[in-house]
């Protein structure tokens, strides 16, 4: 099958938001972004054998690359409104093609965001998504704003995408589907960023793991931070895996919950508090000393990767 027949047939995609001028076609897209807003912009790209397994299901693949790249809009607190997508294939594979289209173009609908262009070339399975989307002027929620005496917040649950990937891997788990679903296909947290923007001094999504990414945080707002073991949001399945292994780290450091960790200060807290409406945990708080520490068990100790040791 041909490239142009490939795009035609599984691509071709009625533009839908009225930010597309021109979508898919000609040599360019064309956007209009309303004026007193900032395009954000973002690319990720999964590749074969790194970031997903051979074999891995298209559909799934599809509703992933996409809601990881829409997890970037929601963490600086933008509306996506339109996407290209890159795809490098091994083989024009009809079956494959249809099913990864299924699952990348229904979450685009879910958010009215349009796949306004892209490329297709031959070569190892290689997907890559670029995603725009519009933010208020100035209101973009950056890594480097975070203040001393900030709460932070996470919504959802921390490490049931950890505990997707370790059933996937062998774990057995009575009831896997709840952290399977969420391993392989996340729920980019774009209402609860578009909220934030108001909000919020700084905000992340959790791609790497909360001491990773709210690392970045810290260090890009030369601030440190301490966070509350008990207050941290664990589901009883993965409760159930902290028993059973031992493993009490895997929440912390386990990647793809795509969740937002963010700060809010103490002058916004309260009307955060009232105003908030999607599931939301305190879990630490900004402190100006460098590093990221936790506290457990009564006991406060740094939480490097190295330094989980130490609560061992
Ligand atoms: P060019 O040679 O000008 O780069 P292409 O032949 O690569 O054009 O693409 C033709 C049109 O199809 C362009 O509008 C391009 O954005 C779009 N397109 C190519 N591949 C994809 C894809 N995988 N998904 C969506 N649109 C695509
Ligand atoms: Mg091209």
């Amino acid at each position: 099958m041909a490239e142009f027949n490939i795009i035609e047939k599984y691509f071709k995609h009625t533009p839908k938001n009225s930010s597309t001028r021109l979508g898919v076609g000609d040599d360019c897209a064309l956007l209009a972004v309303p004026s007193g807003y900032e395009l954000a912009i973002t690319t990720d790209t999964m590749v074969e054998n790194i970031h997903f397994f051979a074999g891995a299901d298209p559909e799934l693949l599809g509703h992933k690359l996409l809601a990881v790249n829409l997890s970037d809009l929601a963490s600086m607190g933008a509306k996506p409104i339109a996407i290209t997508l890159a795809l490098t294939l091994p083989a024009a594979d009809e079956v494959w093609l249809a099913a990864f289209a299924k699952g990348l173009l229904n979450l685009a609908a879910r958010y009215q965001v349009d796949l306004i262009g892209g490329d297709t070339t031959s070569g190892p399975l290689t997907l890559t998504v670029q995603a725009m989307g519009i933010v208020p002027a100035g209101k973009a929620l950056k890594r480097s704003s975070a203040q001393v005496g900030d709460a932070i917040y996470l919504t959802g649950s921390l490490g049931d995408a950890g505990l997707g990937l370790k059933i996937a891997q062998g774990y057995v788990c009575q009831n896997p589907a709840a952290a399977l679903r969420r391993f392989h296909q996340p729920d980019p947290q774009i209402a609860a960023g578009l909220q934030l923007v108001d909000y919020a001094n700084a905000c992340i999504d959790l791609s790497d793991g909360l001491a990773s990414d709210l690392g970045h945080i810290l260090q890009q707002s030369h601030v440190g931070a301490c966070l509350d073991w008990q207050a941290l949001p664990l589901s009883a399945a993965v409760h159930t895996y902290i028993d059973d292994t031992g493993d009490w780290a895997m929440p912390l450091v386990a990647g793809d919950d795509y969740e937002l960790c963010f700060t809010v200060g103490a002058d916004k807290a309260d009307e955060f508090a009232e105003i908030c409406d999607f599931p939301c945990t305190k879990i630490g708080v900004i402190e100006p000393a460098s590093g990221l520490r936790l506290t457990k068990a009564g006991q406060t100790q740094p939480l490097t990767v190295k330094g989980f040791e130490h609560f061992s």
